[in-house]
């Protein structure tokens, strides 16, 4: 059985794994983003699924996850959460824009 410490040792290798292969397969991509001091991340809350990739990238503790209902009252779901960003800690180094899968995080001026 999976505890606490394994999950914990599990999440870190999965989040490095993940940098490593967004840092080399969208290196491109990334140089053409606004980045660094005068930027700051932005979540697109329409776009977001809160599947919760952007917190695993982050090294900056500059993104939470918070609850919202759905949009749609027909469907019943005890969780549905949205990201966002924190400004004060994001350093604008645009690892959560890579990391999103929907597009939701965009890079704007500080
Ligand atoms: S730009 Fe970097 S520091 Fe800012 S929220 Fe995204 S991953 Fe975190
Ligand atoms: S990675 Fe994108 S879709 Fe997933 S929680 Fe973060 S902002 Fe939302």
């Amino acid at each position: 059985m999976t505890d606490i410490p394994d999950l914990a040792a599990r999440r870190k290798k999965e989040q490095r794994r993940i940098r490593m292969a967004m840092n080399s397969l969208r290196a491109e991509e990334r140089a053409k983003l606004k980045g660094g001091d005068d930027a700051v991340a932005w979540v697109k809350e329409e776009l977001c699924i809160g599947c919760d990739q952007c917190t695993i990238v982050c090294d900056d503790d500059a993104i939470e996850l918070y609850d919202t209902p759905l949009a749609s009252p027909i469907m019943k779901v005890e969780v549905n959460k949205k990201a966002r960003i924190l400004r004060e800690p994001c350093t604008g180094c645009k690892l959560c824009v890579l990391a999103c899968p929907t597009d939701a995080i965009i890079m704007i001026d500080r």
